[in-house]
């Protein structure tokens, strides 16, 4: 006998806390709802330890948390990893800042400061929240199998928890170098970035060779973020990309150029249309240096890889409908299986704005996604398709952007390239289907997203190249 649920949501991330705010907006009882997660920080003592053995303890003393402590206890057993670090489960937090404010030099952002939902502006669900709202939390914790005919899940631990409704929310994994053909890759100075663990170590080597040499491969959004913060660590960066420029999936060569010569004032390297072939090693197993396809070997201290994710499906592939490389859901966030729904990386839903169906990676997707399917498990006669614009932005030095939509059709450029403040409109079958910004004020952000979302029609590109900004600002 295991326990059982009314609600339970597989996997901590985002788009976990995210919905769990909605649950407690919209009155779930206590004991109804349970997250199960495997994630886990990595530390020694550090703040957040402390800060876990407080909240806990805390917990435990006013006798809450009956379950929840069990199962802390059982999956904290200090776990030895690498030297001297531990593991320390962790709550939903806004994976955004792992690139950004954690990695800093100078006060850096540490959990429980950016715990979900701190990335919009609304309550910090820290662990006592979740506690104070009666849901219960299975963190540390894997889940091995599902099995949706059931309505069971099978954790690492060898319990079995049931429910009604199933939200599934296990996001996405680093790809690894191993998937491209380069082998040995798990020397302790090669970092890849995905969760707070991640996080940690690379903060730790890279403070292990102040100012030393870093070569990062992929030029997409792990690549561009984790270059800006390690130069401000005043590490020696070069980039490495198989494509012509950065952000090659969303950018264009001029908005690519902008960046790229911004990083180059900063003293970021790119080597661009190659590939790692493989690494050097010291008698510590540790990597001296890299190896392109045609030979140069580039000296260095820390690598970090950046070169995609692919979503966590495993667990119900044969079960569910996939499509994209996603779990397929209606407007609903419902799968193919009425009482499961899919949420943030892991789910393909349909886009009413272009008629097609996504998977998203960007979380502003992942909150409002979990957002829905609660309201539509909670609230079913008042909840409609979702209808939602897709957003993607950066922060990277103190440059700035957003984009709304989608980045196909034809592009006009506008605004001051030399200077601070400049965009881009995409243009298909003569409707405006996206737009970019960089270094616009909250007015003008917003006035892109709505024109973007109202799709005007678009008689004449040199007109709107001309309008510029001014044209959704118009709007
Ligand atoms: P995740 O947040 O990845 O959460 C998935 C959770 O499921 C994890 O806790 C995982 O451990 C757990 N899980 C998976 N499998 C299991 C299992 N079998 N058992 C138990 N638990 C499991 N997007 C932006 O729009 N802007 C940004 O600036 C931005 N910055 C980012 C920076 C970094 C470093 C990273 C990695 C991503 C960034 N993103 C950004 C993307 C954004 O964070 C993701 O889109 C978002 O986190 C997706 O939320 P999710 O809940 O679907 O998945
Ligand atoms: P991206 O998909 O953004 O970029 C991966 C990059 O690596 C691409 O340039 C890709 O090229 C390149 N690449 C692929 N294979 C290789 C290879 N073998 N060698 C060298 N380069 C290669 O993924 P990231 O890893 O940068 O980001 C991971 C996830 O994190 C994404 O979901 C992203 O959305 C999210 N994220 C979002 C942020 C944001 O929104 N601000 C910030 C940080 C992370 P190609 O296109 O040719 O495959």
């Amino acid at each position: 006998m295991g326990r059982a649920y009314v609600y339970v949501i597989l996997g901590g991330g985002v788009a976990a806390g995210y919905a769990a705010l909605e649950f407690s907006r919209r009155g779930v009882g206590h004991g109804e709802l349970c997250i199960i997660s495997e994630e886990s920080s990595v530390s020694l003592f550090t703040p957040i330890t402390i800060y876990y053995l407080v909240e806990r303890l805390g917990s435990l003393a006013c006798g809450c948390m009956r379950r929840v402590i069990p199962t802390y206890l059982a999956s904290t057993t200090l776990r030895k990893s690498r030297n001297t670090t531990t593991e320390n489960p962790v709550v939903p937090y806004e994976r955004p800042a792992l690139s950004k404010g954690f990695l800093l030099p100078e006060a850096p952002t540490r959990l429980p400061s950016f715990h979900t939902c701190v990335g919009a502006n609304e309550e910090r669900l820290t662990p006592k929240w979740y506690n104070e709202h009666g849901i219960e939390l299975v963190l540390g914790t894997r889940v091995k199998s599902v099995d949706v005919r059931r309505k069971t899940l099978l954790t690492s631990l060898g319990e079995t928890i049931s429910y009604k409704y199933l939200i599934i929310a296990t996001g996405a994994r680093a790809l690894k170098l191993e998937e491209f053909g380069v082998s040995g890759p798990d020397a302790e100075n090669v970092c890849y970035l995905r969760n707070v663990a991640d996080a940690t170590r690379l903060v730790e080597v890279m403070q292990s060779c102040p100012g030393g040499n870093a070569v990062i491969i992929g030029g997409g959004y792990i690549g561009m973020e984790c270059a800006a913060s390690m130069v401000i660590n005043k590490m020696n960066v070069t980039m490495v990309f198989p494509e012509a420029h950065c952000m090659a999936r969303l950018f264009t060569r001029k908005i690519a150029n902008y960046y790229e010569d911004y990083y180059k004032s900063k003293g970021v390297k790119f080597i661009k249309g190659t590939v790692l072939s493989s690494f050097e090693k010291d008698s510590d197993e540790k990597v001296t240096s890299v190896v392109l396809r045609d030979g140069t070997k580039l000296l260095t201290d820390m690598v970090v890889v950046g070169i995609g994710i692919r979503p966590n499906t495993s667990l119900i592939e044969g079960q569910l409908t996939l499509e994209k490389g996603g779990i397929k859901v209606n407007g609903l966030m419902q799968s193919s299986n009425s009482s499961v729904y899919a949420v943030g990386d892991v789910a393909t839903f349909p886009v009413k704005l272009f008629g097609e169906t996504r998977r998203l990676e960007h979380v502003d997707s992942a909150r409002k996604s979990a957002k829905h399917a609660v309201a539509s498990l909670m609230a079913p006669n008042k909840t409609w398709d979702f209808d939602y614009l897709p957003f993607f932005y950066s922060r990277v030095f103190t440059l700035s952007w957003q984009f709304y939509g989608d980045n196909v059709g034809e592009v006009v450029h506008y605004g001051d390239f030399l200077g601070s403040t400049f965009g881009a409109y995409w243009v298909k079958n003569g409707y405006l289907v996206g737009s970019f910004l960089e270094g616009g004020t909250k007015e003008e952000y917003e006035a892109i997203a709505k024109a973007t979302r109202l799709k005007p029609r678009i008689e004449d590109l040199a007109e709107l190249e001309r309008q510029g900004l001014g044209f959704a600002v118009s709007i």
